[in-house]
């Protein structure tokens, strides 16, 4: 590989539009132009193309096209699906939610808060599980929602959605997942499930930007969050962003492939750098080892280090990465997934996420596996220098 590539482990930040996407957009912002919803057998080009891609959405998750509302992404499901759960719901304003949720779950629970509804945050363990009989007893007579994301976007964690999901019917009790991380990373059958709503984002699985969809399984009641023209079904108002519509379907499509197919090549370059790394770097842990998680993400606290001195200095190999999730990077914040996962230790400010895609290759992760540990013990020494040797490792650095 070159040196001056980037070596791209932020997967989970965002992904590399998959070329065959961007070739199947194309033509819908050139040449078919036409609005969806206009009457003339050129716009019904751009409308059969809305349709094959909710079919090809549709397949991926396991549920019927019908079910599927076309968004501007994962923070608008989201939203979306908690305003409908409370201004629909008789029984009441309470709310059940985890800790370590994305902010785009947390703040409008957070908002709810100050509008007169009480919201559960429900604790982890050290590993960023769930206890079911917490949940259970959390859910109160008069619980409209329990929202619990399928995985954790920075420990890649995956919770029992399935099961909670039953608990939630059992209860009659809304259970809407935030399954952005999970989406298009292992396989589903959400018809097989009791889940109402489930949220997900193109642009975490080789998809476009600003596009995403909600599940809303038909037994659901829902309400729009954003009226306007009768569009989507009347889900969700507003002219369909046709393109990107399209190049959802279409990483939807090349996702379903990939899993279908049994492929595996994420996970062994995950697990091959994360066995490498715990081999060749003392006092480094991988956050959740113990439980089930999605195949491309590693969340790593090593003893010794500051976050955002290691971005630095891996910035400066051109490998990227991150501490805890994106839209943290700049805030002096130390994750909240981390610090709800151990409350008393300091590992959320040691910590480093590497997120794998489809289009990494194992050149990329040879060398992540010859930067990482060189990085790690060289802030070592900067931090503690007696402790180091006289020659830097970082001799050769660029
Ligand atoms: C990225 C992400 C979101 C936000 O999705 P956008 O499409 O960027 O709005 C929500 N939840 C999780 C878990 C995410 O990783």
């Amino acid at each position: 590989m070159a040196d001056d590539e980037i070596i791209y482990l932020d997967n989970n930040a965002t992904t590399q539009l998959d070329p065959a996407v961007v070739e199947e957009m194309m033509p819908f912002l050139t040449k078919y132009y036409g609005n969806p919803s206009s009457g003339y057998g050129f716009a019904a080009k751009a409308r059969k193309a809305v349709d094959l891609a909710r079919e090809r959405l549709a397949a991926l998750l396991g549920c019927e096209s019908p079910e599927i509302v076309f968004t501007s992404g994962g923070t608008e499901s989201n939203n979306t699906a908690i305003a409908s759960s409370l201004q629909f719901e008789p029984r009441g304003k309470h709310v059940v939610t985890s800790a370590v949720e994305h902010s785009a779950v947390l703040r409008p629970c957070q908002d709810l808060t100050k509008r007169g509804c009480e919201v559960a945050f429900l604790a982890v363990d050290r590993d960023g599980n769930v206890d079911l009989d917490e949940l259970e007893a959390a859910i109160l007579p008069e619980t409209a929602l329990v929202s619990m994301m399928w995985a954790n976007n920075e420990t890649g964690v995956l919770f029992p959605v399935a099961k909670i999901a039953e608990v939630c019917r059992e209860k009659g009790v809304l259970f809407h997942t935030d399954a952005v991380q999970a989406a298009g990373k292992i396989p589903m059958r959400v018809r097989d499930t009791a889940i109402n709503f489930l949220s997900l984002s193109a642009h975490k699985f080789h998809g476009p930007k600003g596009i995403g969809a909600l599940y809303v399984s038909r037994r659901t009641r829902f309400r729009p969050l954003i009226a306007g023209g009768g569009q989507e079904n009347e889900r969700r108002g507003g002219t369909e962003n046709v393109a990107s519509i399209v190049g959802l379907g279409k990483a939807a499509e090349a996702a379903s492939e990939y899993l279908s197919e049994g492929k595996a090549h994420v996970r062994s370059m995950r697990d091959r750098f994360e066995k490498a790394v715990l081999e060749a770097v003392s006092g480094a842990a991988v956050n959740g080892a113990g439980v089930a998680r999605i195949p491309n993400t590693s969340s790593f606290s090593f003893e010794g280090i500051e976050s955002p001195a290691a971005l630095l200095l891996l910035d400066r190999y051109r490998i990227c990465c991150s501490a805890g999730s994106a839209c943290r990077t700049g805030s002096q914040e130390a994750s909240h997934v981390l610090r709800a996962m151990d409350p008393s230790g300091d590992g959320a400010r040691r910590s480093l996420r590497f997120s794998f895609g489809r289009f990494n290759t194992d050149a990329q992760v040879d060398r992540a596996i010859e930067v990482v540990p060189k990085v790690i013990e060289k802030l070592r020494q900067i931090a503690a220098p007696a402790r180091g040797s006289a020659v830097s490792p970082l001799a050769t650095a660029p």
